[in-house]
């Protein structure tokens, strides 16, 4: 296996132009290690890590720019993320062990494009969306479009995330990232479920909500029907059941060693009913009634 440590993107980009398919890229390394111990060995290893300024987390024109070399326990531990994208800091706060958080990226949690990916659905509520780097053209892409299967992303074989754009939701917007797993933080999520709801202006109402369900599809998805359920609605407890039941119908679990899909459903319409009634209340200060 041949190994790479390029000094700057343009350098990545002209070796995986190069070796396309028989390239991997490696940043933290947590999941591609694994990958080669257990799976297979890829023709080439491109270390990204040493390329200067990737990794950061800075306010960037109405929201923050995250690099993707950025680790989890950097995000975890940054205030700008914990004030202004509490939905984002929870997943992170909730990822594996501290040792793991300390070497895992958010790039690679993005680029693994596993359905269970902890950062996945909360970057879907924000509206996030990624620098795509190719050696001939560079494009903005919302992640809502990025993901096209367990692994598969429009990166394909030659493609860099370069950066992480996350606008600031509605000031008046409250969010949570609930995460089911058998061993909690500790281990991958059976169901991940992140909400984001805006109020009306005199909280009585739906004004804005997002729900993203992660590790109940080939990807990470927006419950879309769930949502349109909502919005212009005051948030009733028939209307939040019956959203939450929406929210588990979108879903298409798997069978797995994890669980079964009929659990996994039931565990959707769960985390997203108090997902929903946990971010209202924090929203307006009341019950939904
Ligand atoms: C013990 C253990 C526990 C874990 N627990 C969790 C958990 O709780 N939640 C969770 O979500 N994940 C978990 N994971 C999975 C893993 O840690 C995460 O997916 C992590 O974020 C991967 O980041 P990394 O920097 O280590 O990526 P790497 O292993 O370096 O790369 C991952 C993938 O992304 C690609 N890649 C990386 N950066 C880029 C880039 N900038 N541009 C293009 N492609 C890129 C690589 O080619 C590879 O395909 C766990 C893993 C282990 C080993």
């Amino acid at each position: 296996m041949e190994y790479f440590a390029p000094k700057s993107i343009a350098e990545a980009l002209s070796l995986l132009e190069r070796y396309g398919g028989e390239a991997k890229v490696i940043a933290g390394g947590t999941d591609v290690m694994v990958d080669i111990k257990y799976k297979e060995e890829p023709g080439c290893l491109i270390n990204i890590k040493a390329i200067g300024g990737l990794a950061g987390i800075k306010e960037n024109n109405g929201g923050v720019r995250i690099g993707p070399l950025t680790t989890i326990r950097d995000l975890e531990t940054s205030a700008l993320i914990r004030d202004k994208l509490p939905v984002l800091w929870e997943a992170a706060h909730q990822f594996a062990s501290l040792q793991i958080r300390n070497t895992a990226t958010i790039g690679g949690n993005i680029c693994r494009a596993s359905p269970s990916g902890e950062t996945l659905t909360p970057l879907l509520v924000l509206e996030a969306s990624g620098n795509i780097a190719f050696s001939d053209k560079e494009t903005a892409e919302p992640f809502i479009n990025f993901f096209s299967g367990p692994g598969k992303t429009t990166l394909g074989a030659k493609g860099l995330l370069t950066a992480i754009d996350v606008p600031y939701p509605a000031a008046e917007s409250r969010g949570v990232y609930l995460k089911h797993a058998v061993r909690g933080a500790m281990d991958i999520a059976m169901v991940g479920v992140a909400v984001l709801i805006t109020p009306d202006a005199a909280k009585k109402a739906v004004r804005d909500v997002r729900i993203g369900l992660g590790a109940v599809a080939p990807t990470p998805i927006r419950a879309a029907k769930a949502e349109a359920s909502l919005r212009g609605k005051p948030l009733t407890p028939a209307l939040l059941k019956q959203a939450a039941e929406l929210a588990a119908s979108e879903a298409s679990p798997i069978d797995d060693q994890r669980s079964s899909a009929e659990y996994r459903r039931w565990i959707v319409e769960a985390l997203t009913r108090r997902g929903l009634a946990q971010s209202w209340k924090a929203a307006t200060g009341k019950e939904a009634v």
